[in-house]
Formats: structure tokens, sequence, C-alpha cells
């Protein structure tokens, strides 16, 4: 292994020291990145790349960190973005037929922001189509395969985000989260991903799925690297109508290892035996010993309305998927119909023929849901359930900090096993959606393997507190060695 590629391997820190030592520049830590997309591109985690602007970027970066003037903790590394954030002159098609040909005029926020850091994009990362999925199966690009073993999915929808940075293609890549997309895949592939909190980070320019559920966040290798993440792409934007006021705490500063008194919830509801593989609920259970260890306290919660949360997340998201989902008409977006009778035909087949038939379900369930005659009864009731749900949490969180659940109640299933049934794929989020109908922040993180494969340990936050699970997720990952362990597909890599 050349020094480009042995960095590379390392995750953000190391990446970072290893450029301002000097062991390597920038242009051969974004040419060996460049270089392992390549070589696994039988993954089909990355759809796009730029390479030629994503070296010159490099060699800018180059320049500013052998003159001792990085311009933050990301300048010179390479990063990739799931295909649902937008950067300018890049083509961005949530792995949809429908957006074939879209290029995109104007910069996520997300975008500017890793941008302005010295962040190098080397290109965009497989999904299912418009988010919608749990495994990154339905895609026009063609499925993802798990870097732990390629006959399983890597999750979903994020699903190439986080096989990308599992495999060492980069150290960080963003994904989008509205019911579990980033915690899912980030459990599914051994490493870490952060939801903030709804309204933490801006969601000006991601292609809008749930808008009331939707946020983007980082994966890692270690819970620092997606810590500086958030730092660089969170804090207020004028241009999302929900994004928080409240500034961008310096969230490195919470990493100090030290968990001592902190009152941990596990709810009752989420650890019950049925469904849930005792592989996943061993390596929790370790984990909370791990913790107490460290001078944690674990309190009982209950989350009463938790047998709710999949019905109350599945009509919120397509009903307001199905109004999202309507400027997708043939005419300003994308791949057009052609040799059509009149306008209603014109959009008619442009939606039939762009659009996959998850995302035709989810927008006749969304539009059924919200019509005259069932609004009250489906989406109205839906709305009020989430408001139990949110109350929920914010009883529990008057008996604990924070709280810790199993991310999944499996690790990576066979590709294919659940493309048949919906409703099976479905309950993949029974663990995630929850935090996303009450706004709370999110973190998974690897706790160890169930017959070869990875799980992931969840932690929940109140809202706009990403500090307290990042304190407790990197406090685990410094009494463990879970976060070493690379998939065989990236042997050799550290
Ligand atoms: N798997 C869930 C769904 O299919 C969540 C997706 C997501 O978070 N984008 O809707």
């Amino acid at each position: 292994m050349g020094a480009a590629e042995s960095l590379l391997a390392g995750g953000l820190s190391e990446q970072r020291e290893g450029l301002d030592r000097g062991d390597v520049d920038a242009v051969a830590l974004v040419r060996a990145s460049l270089a392992r997309i390549d070589a696994l591109a039988p993954l089909t985690a990355v759809v796009a790349r730029r390479d030629e602007a994503a070296l010159a970027e490099a060699g800018a970066a180059a320049t500013r960190i052998a003159e001792g003037r990085p311009r933050s903790a990301l300048d010179g590394i390479p990063v990739l973005l799931k295909d649902n954030i937008v950067q300018a002159g890049e083509p961005a098609t949530c792995a949809s037929r429908i957006l074939e040909g879209y290029v995109s005029p104007f910069d996520a926020t997300v975008t500017e922001r890793l941008r302005e850091a010295g962040a190098v994009i080397v290109g965009r990362t497989n999904m299912d189509e418009f988010a919608m999925g749990s495994s990154t199966e339905r895609t026009v690009y063609g499925e993802a395969h798990n870097p732990w073993d390629a006959t399983r999915a890597c999750g979903g929808s994020s699903g190439g985000s986080a096989a990308a940075v599992a495999a060492g293609l980069v150290p960080l890549a963003l994904g989008s989260d509205t019911g579990g997309s980033i915690r899912q895949p980030a459990s599914f592939c051994g490493v870490v991903g952060l939801k903030p909190t709804y309204g933490r980070v801006s969601r000006w320019g991601l292609v809008a799925f749930a808008s009331s559920l939707d946020q983007i966040g980082p994966f890692g290798r270690r819970v620092a690297d997606c810590a500086v993440a958030l730092e660089v792409i969170g804090g207020h934007d004028a241009r999302d109508s929900t994004s928080l006021p409240q500034a961008m705490p310096r969230l490195r500063d919470a990493l100090d290892g030290n968990v001592e008194g902190l009152r941990i919830g596990l709810p009752r509801e989420y650890f019950v035996t049925e469904g849930v593989d005792p592989g996943v609920l061993a390596r929790v259970r370790e984990a909370i010993a791990v913790l107490e260890s460290a001078g944690a306290r674990f309190v009982e919660v209950s989350l009463p309305h938790t047998a709710h949360t999949i019905a109350t997340y599945y009509l919120v998201a397509t009903a307001e998927a199905s109004s999202n989902l309507a400027r997708f008409d043939g005419v300003r977006y994308g791949r057009r119909a052609e040799q059509v009778a009149d306008l209603a035909d014109l959009y008619q087949r442009s939606r039939s023929e762009g659009f996959g038939p998850e995302v035709k379900r989810r927008i006749l369930l969304g539009t059924y849901v919200l019509s005259a005659g069932y609004y009250d009864a489906y989406y109205g009731k839906a709305q009020r359930v989430r408001t139990l749900i949110r109350r929920d949490f914010d009883r529990a969180f008057d008996a604990c900090d924070l709280i810790l659940t199993p991310t999944t109640p499996e690790t990576a299933f066979p590709l294919g096993a659940k493309s048949a049934d919906p409703i099976s794929m479905y309950l993949s989020d029974v663990y995630t959606v929850s935090a996303n109908l009450a706004g709370l922040p999110g973190l998974s993180l690897p706790c160890g393997l169930s017959e070869g494969l990875p799980v992931g340990l969840q932690l929940l936050g109140r809202p706009l507190d990403e500090a307290t699970i990042l304190r407790v997720g990197d406090a685990f990952e410094r009494r463990t060695q879970h976060h070493l362990a690379r998939p065989p597909v990236a042997e050799g890599a550290r």
C-alpha cells in the first residue's frame, strides 16, 4: 500500500493529521479515493463522480495546507454526497428515472458549507429512489452491496453513503434521514451515523421527501468525525424556514470521555425479545454494561405510543411525499415523455414512466390519506398521534438525559429478502422513526458483530442536545474496539 492509500484507510482525524504533517498532499489523497471508488465499483455505492473538478479543488487545498492556512478540519478531505443533496453544475437524480438529465443550478446549504470548509466533494452516492426505502435496492443504478457481505443489503435509503464510508472510499459522507435513512444503514454497515435535531441542519437543496421529518446528517468512522462534520454543516440558514436560530456549539468540547452520573433511559417497549435478533440484544446489553461501568446510570422509561409509530410515520410521510413529488411533472425538472397528445398526457406519461413502483405506492397512499373524505380519519389522526409520541419523549426526558436502544431489530438482511413485502421493509424502521416524528437527534454507532455482521447502538437526545449523545457515543468508543472492526472488503485498512 502506498502512503496515500494507507492515509485513506484511516478515519477523518488520521487523514487530517497526515495532510497537516505533509505525509501526502490532498491531491494524492483525493486521487487515492477516486482509485478506490473504481476498485470497489461493484459495491454500486457511488453513482456519479467529478474527478477533474475534485482534483483541481484538492490542488487548491494542498496549497493552503502547505502554507499552513487550512480552512478547517475538513480542508482537503474527500467526501461524498447522497444523490438527493444538490451541487451546482452536477446531476442530482435521487436514483430516479424522472430526474434523468437534471443538473442543479445551485448548491445546497450543506454543499456550500462543505466547500467553504475546503472539503473536496468527489461524487454522489446510491440511494433508494427519492429516499423511500430501507435497502438501497430500489434505485435506477442497481442495488448497492454491503461491504461486510456482498449478498446483503447495506440498508437505506442512504445505503451508498454508509457503504462508501465502511469500505474506506471516503472518511465522510452525507445522507438524509426521514425515518431512519442515516441510522439504519450506518448500523448495517458498521459505521457511525448522526441524524441531527429537526431544524439543526438546513434542508435548502435537499430534494424534499417529507418536509416535516427530513434532516441531513453525516456518516463517519468515529463519533468525533460526525461531530466535526455537524459543526461545519449545521446552524441557522435563512433559506430554510424551519431552520433553528440557535448557534452551533463546539461539539468537540463535549467529547471528554466522561459519562459519570448521566442518566440513560431504556424504553421498556423497545427491549422486547419478539422480532428482535438475539445477537442484536446481546451486543446492546454488553454496551449497557460498558457504559454502566463508566459511571452512567440506567433507568427504565416508557414510551407508551411506540406501537403506533410505524403507522403514524407512513401516514405523515406519504402525505407529505405526495404533495412534494407533485412538482415532478415532466415540465420543470429532468425527464419528459415524448410524443404526447396533450398536457394531461404529458404529466401522466412522464410520471408513469419516471417513477418506480415504491414511489408510486407512496404517492397513491399519500393522496388517499389527504383526500377530502379521509383526511380527518387518517392524516388528521396521524398528526394527533404524532403529538402523543412527542409527549412520550418529553415525559421520558424528565427521568433521563438520553435514551439508548438498538438501532435496528436485526442485522443486514440478504438482498431481495424484503423486496416483495413492503410491510416487512417498513418494519425495519421500528426503532428509528420515532426520533423523526418527535424531531430528536439520534446517533447510531457500531457496538460489535452478530454472526459476522455489524450491530448498531442508537442514542437519542433531547432536542438540540447532540452534544450529550455524541459525548456518550465517544465515551463508548474510548472503552471499546468495535469502531476498529473493518469489513472484509476493506481488510488491511485501519
Ligand atoms: N425507510 C423509511 C422509508 O422508507 C425511511 C426513509 C428515510 O429515512 N428517508 O420511508
